[in-house]
């Protein structure tokens, strides 16, 4: 049985320069429409993979509080319908700091919302424009004291680094000041430049300027000890908690366990088939008005390509990949097949191995993409 979701809500009121989801501009949008198709979509679901309980729900977009009050309440009384969850579940919705008014709060709490991913990125308000955010670091810290009086106390900031004209000095205020306002997970992405992005074409032109890559490098590990050093345990290469306040949800997928995908665009993984549902939002609602889903992709995965997963999104976390569990899954030891990558990675310095695990060492994390191609396309 299946335990997790995600929910995807598209729409955004301002499209910030360095974005690549799937999303599109609030304005003139069939946004009743969509909220009735997922509705459908979450019911056909429910018909077609029926599970008794959800662990985790995550509603991410776009953003989810781009929606109105009436519209978020309609599509918060959709996922009561639909879907089996208590309070001991974790259900998350992302949020913008400036849309993430104290009657949306109240709805939430209302239904069951129980934790909040806060889109914050830096706390350079310069930085902010440049990057095409539109929210204010006052309006960061009155939503965060709001929500926290509201009763959400399981709340994560993202925060970006390597931002085109970022110094050390903003990113080690931005880590300073995410400290200070004692959020108990926090989430920090170096940018990529992205195709069809507002960066994409400015770096074509030669008017974006990107930091050295020793840059990088230097921010993130300076963002690994500060938060390590403030009691927030890096339990995956780029997330950060205080003990117990780990993202479930975001861990289904790095423990490689099946989820649902609802909504245009999202992607589901459902009795050992990878599906993508479709992403534009009139194919996306048509296709559910007729067939009650809007699947455009179907992958059965194969052993060998579940296992070569377990390995590259399992390294991903800071305790690594568990032997024992491995084996359990496939009744093959992870040594009998990965033996030749985990030995000349440990001997490059980028793995470390146990009695119990393999995992990343600190020099792994830097160069994770090249420890995580190592795992693909081996059997
Ligand atoms: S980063 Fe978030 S808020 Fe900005 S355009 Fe992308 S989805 Fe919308």
């Amino acid at each position: 049985m299946i335990h997790a979701a995600y929910l995807h809500i598209p729409f955004c009121h301002h499209i910030c320069h360095y974005c690549d989801f799937n999303k599109v501009f609030f304005e003139n949008q069939p946004v009743e429409q969509y909220l009735a198709a997922v509705n459908k979509e979450m019911q056909k679901t429910m018909e077609n993979f029926p599970t008794d309980y959800f662990k985790t729900i995550f509603v991410g977009g776009g953003t989810p509080t781009a929606l109105t009050e009436e519209q978020l309440e309609v599509f918060l009384q959709g996922v009561k319908k639909y879907l089996p969850f208590d309070e001991e579940t974790e259900y998350t919705f992302e949020a913008n700091p400036n849309e993430l008014t104290v009657e949306k709060l109240q709805l939430m709490k209302k239904y069951g919302v129980n934790r909040l991913s806060i889109g914050v990125q830096t706390f350079n308000e310069e930085l902010l424009k440049k990057i095409g955010r539109v929210h204010t670091n006052s309006q960061v810290e009155q939503v965060i004291a709001q929500a926290k009086e509201h009763g959400f106390h399981n709340i994560s900031i993202d925060l970006m680094y390597n931002l085109p004209g970022q110094t050390m000095e903003d990113f080690k205020q931005s880590i300073e000041k995410a400290v200070s306002l004692n959020v108990p997970h926090i989430s920090s992405y170096s940018l990529i430049v992205e195709p069809k992005t507002v960066f994409y074409n400015l770096h074509r032109k030669g008017k974006l300027h990107l930091l050295p890559q020793e840059k990088e490098a230097e921010m993130y590990e300076y963002l690994m000890d500060t938060l390590a050093s403030e009691g927030y345990e890096q339990y995956e290469i780029s997330n950060f908690a205080k003990k117990g306040f780990e993202s479930k949800h975001n861990l289904t997928y790095w423990e490689n366990n099946e989820y649902f995908g609802i909504g245009a665009g999202a992607h589901g993984y459902m009795n050992e088939v990878r599906r993508a549902n479709a992403g534009p939002l009139k194919k996306y609602i048509h296709a559910v008005e007729e067939k009650g889903h809007a699947y455009i992709e179907e992958h059965k995965v194969t052993e060998a390509e579940k296992m070569e997963e377990e390995m590259f999104l399992g390294l991903r976390k800071g305790e690594g990949v568990n032997k024992a569990i491995f084996e359990t899954k496939f009744s093959r030891s992870m040594e009998s097949i990965f033996h030749e990558q985990i030995e000349d990675l440990k001997k490059r310095g980028l793995l470390e191995e146990d009695e119990q695990r393999v995992f990343l060492t600190r020099q792994g994390k830097l160069l994770g993409n090249e420890v995580f191609s190592q795992f693909i396309g081996v059997i």
